[in-house]
Protein backbone atom coordinates (compact mmCIF):
# COMPACT_ATOMS: atom_id res chain seq x y z
CA UNK A 1 0.00 0.00 0.00
CA UNK A 2 2.79 2.88 1.04
CA UNK A 3 4.97 1.53 -1.89
CA UNK A 4 2.34 1.90 -3.94
CA UNK A 5 1.79 5.46 -2.82
CA UNK A 6 5.07 6.92 -3.74
CA UNK A 7 5.52 4.83 -6.95
CA UNK A 8 2.81 6.77 -7.84
CA UNK A 9 3.64 9.95 -6.93
CA UNK A 10 7.11 9.56 -8.59
CA UNK A 11 5.36 9.35 -12.06
CA UNK A 12 2.93 12.07 -10.78
CA UNK A 13 5.67 14.09 -10.43
CA UNK A 14 7.27 12.88 -13.78
CA UNK A 15 4.53 13.35 -15.77
CA UNK A 16 4.00 17.06 -14.20
CA UNK A 17 7.13 17.70 -15.52
CA UNK A 18 6.16 17.46 -19.54
CA UNK A 19 2.65 19.27 -18.77
CA UNK A 20 3.33 22.60 -20.88
CA UNK A 21 -0.32 24.03 -18.95
CA UNK A 22 0.70 23.20 -15.34
CA UNK A 23 4.44 24.32 -15.80
CA UNK A 24 3.53 27.72 -17.33
CA UNK A 25 0.86 28.18 -14.05
CA UNK A 26 3.68 27.17 -12.17
CA UNK A 27 6.31 29.45 -13.46
CA UNK A 28 3.30 32.24 -13.29
CA UNK A 29 2.31 31.51 -9.77
CA UNK A 30 5.74 30.19 -8.17
CA UNK A 31 8.69 31.44 -10.65
CA UNK A 32 9.84 28.34 -10.56
CA UNK A 33 8.58 24.93 -12.44
CA UNK A 34 10.91 22.67 -10.06
CA UNK A 35 9.26 19.84 -8.30
CA UNK A 36 10.04 18.13 -5.88
CA UNK A 37 10.24 13.56 -5.50
CA UNK A 38 8.80 12.52 -2.05
CA UNK A 39 11.25 10.43 -1.04
CA UNK A 40 12.02 11.01 2.44
CA UNK A 41 11.10 13.41 5.51
CA UNK A 42 8.25 15.54 5.43
CA UNK A 43 8.20 15.49 1.62
CA UNK A 44 6.92 11.74 2.23
CA UNK A 45 4.59 12.38 4.99
CA UNK A 46 3.29 14.96 2.88
CA UNK A 47 2.69 12.65 -0.22
CA UNK A 48 1.19 10.70 1.94
CA UNK A 49 -1.57 12.84 3.23
CA UNK A 50 -2.02 14.03 -0.64
CA UNK A 51 -2.06 10.59 -1.57
CA UNK A 52 -4.90 9.48 0.58
CA UNK A 53 -7.14 12.73 -0.14
CA UNK A 54 -6.69 12.50 -4.01
CA UNK A 55 -8.14 8.44 -3.56
CA UNK A 56 -10.94 9.96 -1.77
CA UNK A 57 -11.52 12.57 -4.58
CA UNK A 58 -11.02 9.76 -7.10
CA UNK A 59 -14.32 7.99 -6.36
CA UNK A 60 -15.67 10.99 -7.95
CA UNK A 61 -13.93 10.49 -10.94
CA UNK A 62 -14.80 6.90 -11.73
CA UNK A 63 -14.38 7.34 -15.51
CA UNK A 64 -10.35 8.07 -15.41
CA UNK A 65 -9.13 7.95 -11.59
CA UNK A 66 -5.87 9.10 -12.74
CA UNK A 67 -6.80 12.18 -14.28
CA UNK A 68 -6.28 13.65 -10.73
CA UNK A 69 -3.01 14.42 -9.51
CA UNK A 70 -0.85 16.00 -6.75
CA UNK A 71 2.61 17.58 -6.80
CA UNK A 72 4.81 18.96 -4.40
CA UNK A 73 6.98 22.56 -5.41
CA UNK A 74 10.13 23.42 -4.48
CA UNK A 75 8.57 27.32 -4.37
CA UNK A 76 9.50 28.71 -0.87
CA UNK A 77 6.74 30.47 -0.70
CA UNK A 78 3.78 29.15 1.19
CA UNK A 79 0.68 28.40 -1.18
CA UNK A 80 -1.23 25.85 -2.55
CA UNK A 81 -3.18 25.24 -5.62
CA UNK A 82 -5.51 24.21 -8.51
CA UNK A 83 -4.26 23.67 -11.24
CA UNK A 84 -5.58 22.23 -14.67
CA UNK A 85 -2.96 20.82 -17.28
CA UNK A 86 -2.78 19.42 -20.43
CA UNK A 87 -5.12 16.28 -21.61
CA UNK A 88 -7.73 17.15 -19.00
CA UNK A 89 -5.55 16.50 -16.41
CA UNK A 90 -6.69 17.87 -12.70
CA UNK A 91 -3.55 19.02 -11.31
CA UNK A 92 -3.27 19.76 -6.94
CA UNK A 93 0.04 21.42 -6.00
CA UNK A 94 1.09 22.31 -2.08
CA UNK A 95 4.46 24.43 -2.26
CA UNK A 96 7.61 23.77 -0.16
CA UNK A 97 7.45 26.71 1.44
CA UNK A 98 3.36 25.62 2.86
CA UNK A 99 4.71 22.31 4.38
CA UNK A 100 7.33 24.03 6.49
CA UNK A 101 5.31 26.76 7.79
CA UNK A 102 2.51 24.18 8.55
CA UNK A 103 4.73 21.84 10.21
CA UNK A 104 6.49 24.24 12.59
CA UNK A 105 2.92 25.79 13.25
CA UNK A 106 1.43 22.03 13.92
CA UNK A 107 3.95 20.99 16.03
CA UNK A 108 3.77 24.54 18.19
CA UNK A 109 -0.18 23.86 18.42
CA UNK A 110 0.38 20.49 19.43
CA UNK A 111 2.79 21.20 22.69
CA UNK A 112 -0.49 23.40 23.78
CA UNK A 113 -3.02 20.21 23.39
CA UNK A 114 -2.09 17.87 26.11
CA UNK A 115 -2.48 21.32 28.54
CA UNK A 116 -5.95 22.13 27.15
CA UNK A 117 -7.37 18.96 26.70
CA UNK A 118 -5.84 16.98 30.49
CA UNK A 119 -8.68 14.35 30.24
CA UNK A 120 -8.59 13.33 26.84
CA UNK A 121 -4.89 13.10 26.93
CA UNK A 122 -4.60 10.63 30.00
CA UNK A 123 -6.79 8.17 28.59
CA UNK A 124 -5.26 5.37 27.18
CA UNK A 125 -5.77 5.65 23.37
CA UNK A 126 -4.47 9.54 24.69
CA UNK A 127 -1.20 8.42 25.80
CA UNK A 128 -0.60 6.04 22.85
CA UNK A 129 -0.55 9.52 20.87
CA UNK A 130 1.59 10.80 22.46
CA UNK A 131 4.18 8.08 23.05
CA UNK A 132 3.57 7.19 19.18
CA UNK A 133 7.46 7.30 17.13
CA UNK A 134 7.12 10.37 14.91
CA UNK A 135 6.07 10.15 11.23
CA UNK A 136 9.42 11.39 8.83
CA UNK A 137 10.08 14.82 9.43
CA UNK A 138 8.72 15.69 12.35
CA UNK A 139 9.72 15.71 16.40
CA UNK A 140 5.99 14.32 17.75
CA UNK A 141 3.67 12.25 17.14
CA UNK A 142 1.11 14.80 17.83
CA UNK A 143 2.64 17.33 15.64
CA UNK A 144 2.40 15.36 12.98
CA UNK A 145 -1.28 13.98 13.23
CA UNK A 146 -2.32 17.89 13.27
CA UNK A 147 -0.18 18.41 10.24
CA UNK A 148 -2.03 15.85 8.90
CA UNK A 149 -5.27 17.37 9.36
CA UNK A 150 -4.04 20.44 8.00
CA UNK A 151 -2.41 18.87 5.05
CA UNK A 152 -5.56 16.97 4.36
CA UNK A 153 -7.32 20.47 4.56
CA UNK A 154 -4.86 22.09 2.21
CA UNK A 155 -5.50 19.11 -0.36
CA UNK A 156 -8.99 18.56 -0.18
CA UNK A 157 -10.21 21.93 -0.52
CA UNK A 158 -8.11 22.35 -3.50
CA UNK A 159 -9.71 18.79 -5.31
CA UNK A 160 -12.63 20.41 -4.06
CA UNK A 161 -12.49 22.87 -6.61
CA UNK A 162 -11.80 20.59 -9.21
CA UNK A 163 -14.51 18.35 -8.10
CA UNK A 164 -17.75 21.25 -8.11
CA UNK A 165 -16.35 22.50 -11.76
CA UNK A 166 -14.59 25.49 -10.58
CA UNK A 167 -12.37 25.92 -13.46
CA UNK A 168 -15.34 27.13 -15.36
CA UNK A 169 -14.81 30.09 -12.90
CA UNK A 170 -10.64 30.25 -12.99
CA UNK A 171 -10.38 30.34 -16.62
CA UNK A 172 -12.59 33.08 -17.14
CA UNK A 173 -11.34 36.08 -15.14
CA UNK A 174 -14.26 38.32 -15.97
CA UNK A 175 -16.71 36.88 -13.04
CA UNK A 176 -13.70 38.59 -10.79
CA UNK A 177 -16.09 41.76 -10.60
CA UNK A 178 -18.18 40.51 -7.84
CA UNK A 179 -16.80 39.64 -4.29
CA UNK A 180 -19.05 37.12 -3.31
CA UNK A 181 -18.75 34.71 -6.19
CA UNK A 182 -14.89 33.52 -5.59
CA UNK A 183 -16.07 33.89 -1.68
CA UNK A 184 -19.07 31.82 -2.09
CA UNK A 185 -16.41 29.48 -4.54
CA UNK A 186 -14.21 29.09 -1.69
CA UNK A 187 -16.77 28.62 1.13
CA UNK A 188 -18.06 25.56 -1.19
CA UNK A 189 -14.09 24.11 -1.42
CA UNK A 190 -13.42 24.58 2.33
CA UNK A 191 -16.93 22.63 3.07
CA UNK A 192 -15.41 19.81 0.86
CA UNK A 193 -11.94 20.01 2.89
CA UNK A 194 -12.99 19.89 6.35
CA UNK A 195 -15.49 16.75 5.09
CA UNK A 196 -12.30 14.94 3.28
CA UNK A 197 -9.87 15.73 6.43
CA UNK A 198 -11.87 14.49 9.05
CA UNK A 199 -12.22 11.12 6.90
CA UNK A 200 -8.13 11.24 6.51
CA UNK A 201 -7.65 11.84 10.06
CA UNK A 202 -10.15 9.16 11.40
CA UNK A 203 -8.38 6.95 9.37
CA UNK A 204 -5.20 7.93 10.25
CA UNK A 205 -6.08 7.57 14.13
CA UNK A 206 -7.83 3.98 14.05
CA UNK A 207 -4.72 2.90 13.02
CA UNK A 208 -3.73 3.78 16.47
CA UNK A 209 -6.13 3.05 18.04
CA UNK A 210 -7.68 -0.85 19.42
CA UNK A 211 -10.13 -2.23 16.83
CA UNK A 212 -12.09 -4.89 18.93
CA UNK A 213 -14.68 -4.96 21.68
CA UNK A 214 -14.93 -1.37 22.34
CA UNK A 215 -16.76 -0.29 25.42
CA UNK A 216 -18.75 2.68 24.38
CA UNK A 217 -16.94 4.61 26.77
CA UNK A 218 -13.77 3.57 24.98
CA UNK A 219 -15.01 4.65 21.70
CA UNK A 220 -16.25 8.13 23.13
CA UNK A 221 -12.82 8.32 24.09
CA UNK A 222 -11.27 7.51 20.47
CA UNK A 223 -14.28 9.66 18.75
CA UNK A 224 -12.91 13.08 21.17
CA UNK A 225 -9.46 12.50 20.07
CA UNK A 226 -10.22 12.20 16.80
CA UNK A 227 -12.53 15.08 17.26
CA UNK A 228 -9.43 17.46 18.88
CA UNK A 229 -6.85 16.40 16.23
CA UNK A 230 -9.05 17.03 13.30
CA UNK A 231 -10.12 20.39 14.60
CA UNK A 232 -6.95 21.73 15.70
CA UNK A 233 -5.29 20.57 12.67
CA UNK A 234 -7.83 22.71 10.37
CA UNK A 235 -7.56 25.62 12.49
CA UNK A 236 -4.04 25.12 12.05
CA UNK A 237 -4.15 25.89 8.51
CA UNK A 238 -7.19 28.25 8.46
CA UNK A 239 -5.09 30.60 11.07
CA UNK A 240 -2.49 31.29 8.83
CA UNK A 241 -4.78 31.89 5.26
CA UNK A 242 -4.82 35.49 4.22
CA UNK A 243 -7.21 35.88 1.37
CA UNK A 244 -5.89 38.10 -2.02
CA UNK A 245 -8.60 40.22 -1.81
CA UNK A 246 -11.32 41.19 0.84
CA UNK A 247 -13.01 44.56 1.05
CA UNK A 248 -16.92 44.06 1.75
CA UNK A 249 -16.23 45.34 5.20
CA UNK A 250 -12.96 47.25 5.67
CA UNK A 251 -13.98 47.58 9.66
CA UNK A 252 -13.33 43.88 10.20
CA UNK A 253 -10.19 42.06 9.53
CA UNK A 254 -10.38 39.03 6.28
CA UNK A 255 -8.48 36.63 8.53
CA UNK A 256 -11.06 36.74 11.38
CA UNK A 257 -13.71 36.17 8.60
CA UNK A 258 -12.17 33.24 6.60
CA UNK A 259 -11.36 31.63 10.23
CA UNK A 260 -14.87 32.10 11.10
CA UNK A 261 -16.10 30.91 8.07
CA UNK A 262 -13.71 27.93 8.56
CA UNK A 263 -14.50 27.37 12.04
CA UNK A 264 -18.62 27.35 10.85
CA UNK A 265 -17.89 24.73 8.65
CA UNK A 266 -16.21 22.26 10.14
CA UNK A 267 -18.99 21.63 12.76
CA UNK A 268 -20.98 19.60 10.03
CA UNK A 269 -18.50 16.68 9.09
CA UNK A 270 -18.34 16.69 13.06
CA UNK A 271 -21.92 15.28 14.00
CA UNK A 272 -20.63 11.97 12.48
CA UNK A 273 -18.77 11.30 15.60
CA UNK A 274 -21.95 10.20 17.18
CA UNK A 275 -20.74 9.77 20.77
CA UNK A 276 -20.06 13.52 21.28
CA UNK A 277 -22.81 15.89 21.76
CA UNK A 278 -22.77 19.50 20.49
CA UNK A 279 -21.58 20.92 23.30
CA UNK A 280 -19.19 18.82 23.06
CA UNK A 281 -18.10 19.22 19.49
CA UNK A 282 -18.00 23.14 20.12
CA UNK A 283 -15.79 22.80 23.62
CA UNK A 284 -13.60 21.28 21.30
CA UNK A 285 -13.20 23.75 18.89
CA UNK A 286 -13.16 26.55 21.17
CA UNK A 287 -10.23 25.27 22.74
CA UNK A 288 -8.72 24.27 19.68
CA UNK A 289 -9.16 28.55 18.47
CA UNK A 290 -7.34 29.54 21.60
CA UNK A 291 -4.37 27.07 20.76
CA UNK A 292 -4.20 28.50 17.36
CA UNK A 293 -4.74 32.29 17.81
CA UNK A 294 -2.69 32.32 20.90
CA UNK A 295 -3.15 33.84 24.02
CA UNK A 296 -5.33 37.37 23.19
CA UNK A 297 -4.04 40.59 22.46
CA UNK A 298 -5.53 43.87 22.67
CA UNK A 299 -5.08 44.88 19.09
CA UNK A 300 -6.55 42.06 17.61
CA UNK A 301 -9.85 41.74 19.57
CA UNK A 302 -11.82 40.00 16.35
CA UNK A 303 -9.69 37.13 16.73
CA UNK A 304 -10.06 37.14 20.76
CA UNK A 305 -11.28 34.07 21.74
CA UNK A 306 -14.59 35.57 23.50
CA UNK A 307 -14.80 37.96 20.31
CA UNK A 308 -14.69 34.82 17.72
CA UNK A 309 -17.39 33.01 20.07
CA UNK A 310 -19.79 35.86 19.87
CA UNK A 311 -18.87 36.66 15.50
CA UNK A 312 -20.08 33.20 15.15
CA UNK A 313 -23.13 33.98 16.21
CA UNK A 314 -23.67 37.55 15.33
CA UNK A 315 -25.93 38.86 12.47
CA UNK A 316 -23.16 40.49 10.42
CA UNK A 317 -21.80 36.62 10.17
CA UNK A 318 -24.76 35.39 8.83
CA UNK A 319 -25.55 38.03 6.79
CA UNK A 320 -21.90 37.14 4.98
CA UNK A 321 -23.12 33.63 4.70
CA UNK A 322 -26.28 34.79 3.26
CA UNK A 323 -24.57 37.21 0.93
CA UNK A 324 -22.01 33.85 0.07
CA UNK A 325 -25.28 31.68 -0.88
CA UNK A 326 -26.37 34.14 -3.13
CA UNK A 327 -23.10 34.92 -5.01
CA UNK A 328 -23.02 31.07 -5.08
CA UNK A 329 -26.49 30.89 -7.18
CA UNK A 330 -25.51 33.88 -9.51
CA UNK A 331 -22.31 31.67 -10.26
CA UNK A 332 -23.79 27.84 -10.53
CA UNK A 333 -25.00 27.73 -13.60
CA UNK A 334 -22.08 28.50 -15.17
CA UNK A 335 -19.64 25.68 -12.93
CA UNK A 336 -18.45 22.86 -15.53
CA UNK A 337 -20.67 19.77 -15.24
CA UNK A 338 -19.25 17.31 -12.34
CA UNK A 339 -17.11 14.21 -13.84
ZN1 LIG B 1 -9.41 27.89 -2.95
Amino acid sequence: MRTSLFTEFKESTALARTDTALTGQLLRHYKTAALLPPRRGLCRSTCVALAWNIQQARVVFRQDPSLIRGVISAAPCANALAAWGDREQHWIVVTQGLMTELRDAAEMHAARLPAAFPAAFATAPGRQLLAATPLQGFDTMLGALLYFGAMSFVASHELGHHLAGHDAYFRAPAHHARWEVPHALERQADAIGVGAALLSVSKLLRRFFTATALLPSEREEQQTLIAIVFTAGVLTMAARLVPAAFDFNAAQSPNAYRMLKIAATLMRPLRSLMLLDDAGRKWIRLKCLEIVLGPPLPAQDAFHLRGMQQALHAPAFHAYMTQLDAGFRLFKDKLSESP
